[in-house]
Formats: structure tokens, C-alpha cells, sequence
């Protein structure tokens, strides 16, 4: 009876996200759609399993088909992305951010990370997240067009010498220099981190610069362009440093690993390594360069001038409208998008200057070049009206994102 109830309250509720999954258009730069093997495998009896250790090495029986399918996600992954060593079982971005500071450094330890203002992550020294309580986070800037400064990020790292160097963004548009991150870590003989959650899937796709090669960790989410289940992994080269970043995983911070989402994870780098991913990865950076070259002749600015990858982030101060109100007028006519600061922002992180758009989904769901110019054009009129036309647009909005499939 209990899961009659539950099961009819909770199926409605999934089935109306799904519609206005369908129904909307989503520009949620972090997030993406899965295939329905990605979601099958997610879904399956996997979940039920119990395997806290590593294959081969594991503290419950029954455990043989497990360690073959974590196994095989280590090796897509490793092969993926060119590295010697990944740790698939991190549940989430933040926690394999957490497992590296936990394996390259002591409580205390300073670390240099952007600014979450400017585009850092929580997980990169905020005061109210464990990154900025348990170490001591120095940050780095961008500059008022919005660019990383190598010469001011090297003159940090000198005169504060940190243990870790991070890079790696939520909302930086464009390329990463890992090598010149590399050399100024070298010069003060700190860990170079980057955290790719953003950028992974583009980078699996050689849309964008990967760091494999010069950080000595990597970090990222299976989530985002990479277009796998919710999740991360940590990758890394040096043999010396595998024992630490395995024991920060388990028994360091987390218990038992998530095997029906590392089978996930190994669908997701399957597909990834498919000659059809780099032509994904190709048109989500395509469709966000029209989609800033569309919105900047419409009048917008955009933080360093448009893109190299997938996500776009506006400055409104020219529209006099804050983030917190261009997301409300947006997703009332059915854009999903995410207010954001933009580089020194005299506005609160719940106001904003600033709204972020990302291309992964609708790419994901088909759309291309053209479909990017009806976006523009409809966000330019939402914007320009105010918000009084988003409930007209909202029913042409839903009518053309209804046509598109979830996953094309
Ligand atoms: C998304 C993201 C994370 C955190 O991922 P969660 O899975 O939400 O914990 C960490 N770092 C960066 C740069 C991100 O974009």
C-alpha cells in the first residue's frame, strides 16, 4: 500500500521533470543529457552490490563482476584520457577535489585557487566549504576583461609559496595554459591541480586543451560535457603518488563506491572514445561561439569578449537588469539558465551582474548553429521587454523545444 502510494507520487513528479526537461530550453552550462545506456546502466542491479576496497581487493564477498566492471571503467578512462592511473569512485566533484588535497597535503597547507567570484569553484578555498576551513586558501584573480593573469598568478605563487596550485573553473570561458601553470608550480615546487569538471567533456573530445601531461592531478565530473552519470574521477601519472590518492578515496573519506554508477561512468568513457563524441564536443563549442557572436550583435557583453568552449557568461550591466532577474524573466518563457558574478561584481552571489549559458544539452538534444540565432533572438526580446513578453514567448518556446528529443 505504502509503495502503491509512494510509487504513484513519486512517478508523477519524474514524469513532469521529464516534460519540462522536454519542454524547455536548457542552458545550464553544468549540466547535460545521458544516453539511455548511461541511464540503464544507472538503473540497474548494480546498485544493490556492496564492494568497499578496490578490485582484487575488496571487503565482502561476491565481488568477481564487480571488480570486472571497475576495472574496465579504470582502464576506458585511463586510456580516454592518456594517463597511468584513475580512481573512479569518487561520488561527486567535490569529493574527489577533497580526496587530492587529502593526498597531496597536511591540514593547514596553503593552496592557491581562483577566486570563487571570478569563476572558482566551493571546493576551491571558500570560507564555508571544508576547502576553506581545514587549509588555508590564497586566491588568485582574473582581470577586469575577465583573463587569467599568468605573470600576477606566478607573482602569488612566489611570494606565498602554496603547496598546491589549482586550476580549472565554473565559469571562465576560455582555454587554460596548463603548460605555463605547470612551470609556475615547478618554480615553487608545488602540486599542480587542475580541475577539469567543466571542460572534461571536450577535452575527451579534443575540443579544448587537456591538462594530462603537466598537472600532476586531475580532477573532473562525469556529469557535465563528458555526459555520463553523476559522478567524478581523479587521474593521475606518478607512480609515487597512487597509494596516497587510492587511500584518500577509501577508506579516506567515502565507504562503499556506487558500482551501478561506475558501470555508468564506463558506458559514458565508451562513448566518449566514439568518433561521434569529438563531433559532439566539435558542435557544442560551435554552438556557443554563435551563440555569443549572436547575443554580443544583439547588444550583450560578454565577459572576454566570447568563448572557447562551452559555457558563455554575460555581463548586464549595460542592460541595468541584475542576474537574479534576467534568470526569473528567462525561465518563465522556458530558458533554464543560472544567474552568475561576474569578475569583481559590486552585486551579492544571490543578485548577480551576471547570467551564465552553456551549450552541452542543447547540443546534445540535436540542436545546432541556426537553433542558436532563435535563442539569441528570444533572450535579446525577453531581456529588452523586461520580462512583460515571457509568457507570450514561453508558448513558442515550448512548442519548438518540445519537437527535440532528449538525447538526438
Ligand atoms: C561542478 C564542479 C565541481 C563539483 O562537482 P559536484 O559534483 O557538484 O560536487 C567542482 N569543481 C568544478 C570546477 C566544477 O565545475
Amino acid at each position: 500500500m505504502l509503495n502503491e502510494i509512494m510509487d504513484s507520487e513519486i512517478n508523477k513528479l519524474i514524469d513532469l521533470e521529464e516534460k519540462r526537461q522536454k519542454n524547455t530550453i536548457g542552458l545550464i552550462a553544468s549540466e547535460n543529457i545521458v544516453s539511455p545506456q548511461v541511464r540503464e546502466a544507472t538503473g540497474s542491479v548494480l546498485t544493490h552490490k556492496y564492494a568497499e576496497g578496490y578490485p582484487g581487493k575488496r571487503y565482502y564477498g561476491g565481488n568477481q563482476i564487480i571488480d570486472e566492471i571497475e576495472t574496465m571503467a579504470i582502464e576506458r578512462v585511463c586510456k580516454l584520457f592518456g594517463t597511468k592511473f584513475a580512481n573512479v569512485q569518487p561520488h561527486a566533484g567535490s569529493q574527489a577535489n577533497m580526496a587530492v588535497y587529502f593526498a597531496l597535503m597536511e591540514y593547514g597547507d596553503k593552496f592557491l585557487g581562483l577566486d570563487l567570484s571570478h569563476g572558482g569553484h566551493l571546493t576551491h578555498g571558500s570560507p564555508v566549504n571544508f576547502s576553506g576551513k581545514i587549509y588555508r586558501p590564497i586566491h588568485y584573480q582574473v582581470n577586469k576583461e575577465g583573463w587569467l593573469d599568468y605573470n600576477e598568478i606566478e607573482k602569488i605563487a612566489k611570494k606565498e609559496k602554496p603547496k598546491l596550485i589549482q586550476c580549472g573553473y565554473t565559469a571562465c570561458p576560455r582555454t587554460i595554459d596548463f603548460k605555463r601553470f605547470k612551470e609556475i608550480a615547478d618554480s615553487v615546487d608545488a602540486y599542480l591541480m587542475a580541475d577539469v569538471a567543466h571542460t572534461a567533456g571536450l577535452i575527451a573530445g579534443k575540443a579544448f586543451p587537456s591538462p594530462v601531461g603537466y598537472a600532476d592531478a586531475i580532477t573532473f565530473t562525469t556529469h557535465k560535457t563528458l555526459r555520463g552519470p553523476r559522478g567524478a574521477v581523479m587521474l593521475w601519472d606518478n607512480e609515487e603518488l597512487e597509494k596516497k590518492m587510492r587511500m584518500a578515496v577509501f577508506p579516506g573519506l567515502q565507504g562503499g563506491p556506487m558500482e551501478n554508477v561506475i558501470a555508468a561512468k564506463a558506458v559514458c568513457f565508451y562513448e566518449a572514445m566514439q568518433p561521434e563524441f569529438k563531433e559532439y564536443a566539435k558542435q557544442v563549442v560551435k554552438n556557443a561561439r554563435t551563440l555569443a557572436e549572436e547575443l554580443m550583435s544583439l547588444g550583450f557583453k560578454l565577459i572576454t569578449e566570447g568563448t572557447d568552449s562551452h559555457l558563455i557568461l554575460i555581463d548586464l550591466h549595460n542592460k541595468e537588469i541584475t542576474g537574479k532577474e534576467a534568470q526569473n524573466w528567462l525561465e518563465t518563457a522556458g530558458i533554464v539558465c543560472n544567474k552568475n558574478t561576474v569578475p569583481y561584481d559590486d552585486k551579492s552571489p544571490f543578485v548577480t551582474s551576471g547570467i551564465r549559458f552553456g551549450t552541452p544539452i542543447v547540443t546534445t538534444r540535436g540542436m545546432k548553429e541556426s537553433e542558436m540565432k532563435m535563442i539569441a533572438d528570444w533572450v535579446n526580446k525577453i531581456i529588452e521587454s523586461k520580462g512583460e513578453n515571457s509568457e507570450k514567448i514561453k508558448k513558442e518556446v515550448e512548442e519548438f523545444a518540445g519537437k527535440w528529443p532528449l538525447f538526438a
